[in-house]
């Protein structure tokens, strides 16, 4: 027996037998081509492009039918992946100025492009690398006309393997597999989003799992915890068993309590709402029960593009997501960019520091067009719906004037050009301790807040929220951030404006009757999360909520806190519900 700990992708516990499937190697040829040959090797590599996008939108229409629907846009980035410029234009220039064929072109394109995606520290990014390489993988099989050798997996199978694409994903899918381990990616990657949504229980980045198992081993795959038993003894299989169906067990009662709303027992309705980061998330987002989006990070439409987006893309895409929406409100975040998250459109020289470095409003606040760009697209779609802008990383309240200052500017520009422009209310992200502990004069200055505690807890307790090795000292309980929280409320409170929490705090079952008693009143969060804290609200008692939170105000460590924090839930879910029900499975 084996046990092995990657990162957990996506929740679920399954048993199964190993499949092992190697990644397809493709073996391109590489020749030279005569002068007189170049110009019938070009043409051949465009046809391939063609052939490969028709494939790509039969997997796309799979996909669909597969229950992904959501991620289809996925399989349409791969789309524009192939159609890209640079990749198509570099490979015919190979092709034309080296006298090389087709195949060998493009992996030259492909390994200069990978260089660059390796330069990027951002780990979301940088996996965008990989579907670079399923792009180059399906042209080198359409070009080489060599069919890759498919060997479905039994039904039932956990599968490992090196890596896998989202279509090879959702070709998985329909083999029913159970489970799936990955050697590398994280769980940002896109095939980690797809398992989630198919609820497909997976584990990634387990680099030494090829050593370790092999096909038909017996394997157990706990995507709760990112952790792998081969070969499991049979009192560790009992283990997991009686977790596995303790977790179905809840998972049951909260599909039933899905439909009801978000209010707790003595009639305080709290508004759950989703973060996105694609507008073809809002649909899941929606049947999951979120009332609106929270935070739509609008950094993702700078990415895999070689020039910023145009102020037209941004009214075209915040059209989108607010058609999706419905009459939700959907709140926009103006982009959160910096040296850790931007690849190609605009170069920035390397920070030491980038989480303190020239990024987010600070960064849009220097390039004025490429905001206004943004800030002009979001007002011409606004009149459309119920949209709300945000500025992130605001530092105090020059930030917020500046920003205001630019959107006012953009909106008399485009009242003088004849658009009409809506009223649309402004928001300040609380993601800086000195935002926080200037929450009074900075709720003067807008009209709502938003509560970023992942960026709130990282600053305010010096903890990278990208270095696993300080990720326990990273901790919500602590004094500091209930205190900044409670803050920040306050501020909020006196001048009559609406506070939501946006961070990963706000999906976390144990924060939700703390928040409640806080003053929180609307909680954005991952969709998957929202019944799950819906049920947590539905048991909350509004003033045993805030009594908690003024006891645990009191307090002196993180740990104190939590702990009455636990035994507050372990009062309203006296079943234990509430608790991951995983706590003998320790070896
Ligand atoms: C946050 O910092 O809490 C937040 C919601 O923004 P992001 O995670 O995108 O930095
Ligand atoms: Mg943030």
């Amino acid at each position: 027996m084996q046990r092995l700990t990657g990162i957990a992708a996506a929740d679920g516990i399954a048993f199964g037998s190993a499949f092992v499937i190697d990644r397809r190697r493709i073996n391109a040829p590489k020749y030279h081509l005569q002068p007189d040959e170049l110009d019938a090797e070009v043409d051949r590599f465009r046809r391939a492009i063609e052939a490969t996008d028709l494939q790509l939108q039969r997997i796309k229409e799979k996909l669909y039918w597969a229950g992904g629907e959501d991620h289809t846009l996925i399989l349409q980035a791969h789309q524009l992946i192939l159609q890209d410029e640079q990749l198509v234009e570099q490979t015919i220039r190979h092709i034309r100025e080296d006298a090389i064929n087709a195949e060998w072109a493009l992996r030259r394109t492909v390994t200069g492009i990978k260089r660059l995606f390796d330069q990027v520290e951002d780990d979301y990014f940088r996996e965008r690398r990989s579907d670079v390489d399923f792009v180059a993988d399906h042209l080198l099989v359409t070009l080489t006309d060599k069919k890759p050798v498919h060997v479905d997996p039994p039904p039932e199978a956990v599968v490992v393997a090196h890596d896998l694409s989202p279509a090879e994903l959702a070709r998985l899918y329909r083999c029913q597999i159970r489970a799936f381990v990955t050697e590398v990616g994280g769980r940002n990657s896109h095939t980690s989003i797809i398992a989630r949504s198919l609820a497909i229980p997976a584990v990634v980045g387990l680099s030494e799992v090829f050593v370790s198992v092999g096909t038909g081993d017996s394997i157990i795959v706990d995507g709760f915890r990112g952790e792998v038993v081969i070969c499991p003894d049979d009192e560790v299989t009992r283990r997991y068993q009686r977790r596995r169906d303790r977790r179905s067990k809840s998972a049951r009662v909260l599909r039933r309590e899905q439909d009801l709303p978000a209010e707790t027992v003595d009639g305080l309705r709290v508004r759950l709402l989703a973060n996105i980061e694609f507008a073809d998330e809002i649909p899941g987002a929606r049947s999951h029960g979120a009332e609106g989006v929270g935070l739509y990070r609008t950094e993702f439409l700078y990415l895999g593009r070689r020039t910023l987006p145009s102020e037209e893309d941004h009214a075209a895409d915040a059209r989108r997501v607010i058609e999706l929406a419905g009459a939700s409100p959907v709140t926009f975040r103006t982009c959160d960019l910096g040296v850790d998250k931007l690849p190609g459109p605009m170069p920035l020289s390397r920070e030491a520091n980038p989480a303190l470095g020239l990024r987010s409003i600070r960064l849009c606040l220097e390039r004025r067009e490429m905001f206004k760009a943004q800030l002009r697209g979001l007002l011409r779609a606004a009149g459309s719906g119920t949209a709300r802008i945000m500025f992130p990383m605001v530092s105090g309240v020059s930030d917020v004037r500046r920003a205001r200052a630019l959107l006012a500017e953009c909106a008399e520009e485009l009242g003088a050009e004849g658009a009409s422009v809506p009223e649309v209310p402004v928001g300040a992200m609380i993601e800086m301790p000195s935002a926080a502990i200037i929450a009074d004069l900075l709720a003067r200055e807008v009209d709502f807040f938003s509560i970023g505690t992942n960026d709130l807890i990282q600053y305010a307790l010096a903890v990278d929220r990208t270095n696993e090795q300080v990720a326990h000292l990273a901790r919500a309980f602590h004094p500091a951030i209930l205190r900044l929280i409670r803050q920040v409320v306050t501020a909020a409170e006196a001048c009559e404006i609406p506070v939501t929490v946006c961070g990963e705090l706000a999906a976390d079952p144990a924060m939700t009757l703390l928040l409640i008693g806080l003053g929180v009143r609307e909680l954005s969060m991952n969709a998957l999360a929202i019944p799950q804290i819906k049920r947590v609200v539905r048991r909350a008692n509004l003033e045993a909520a805030r009594q908690l939170a003024e006891r645990v105000l009191a307090l002196s460590t993180a740990s104190e806190v939590e702990e009455q924090v636990m035994s507050a839930l372990d009062e309203i879910f006296p079943d234990g519900g509430h608790r991951p029900a995983d706590d003998d499975t320790q070896f």
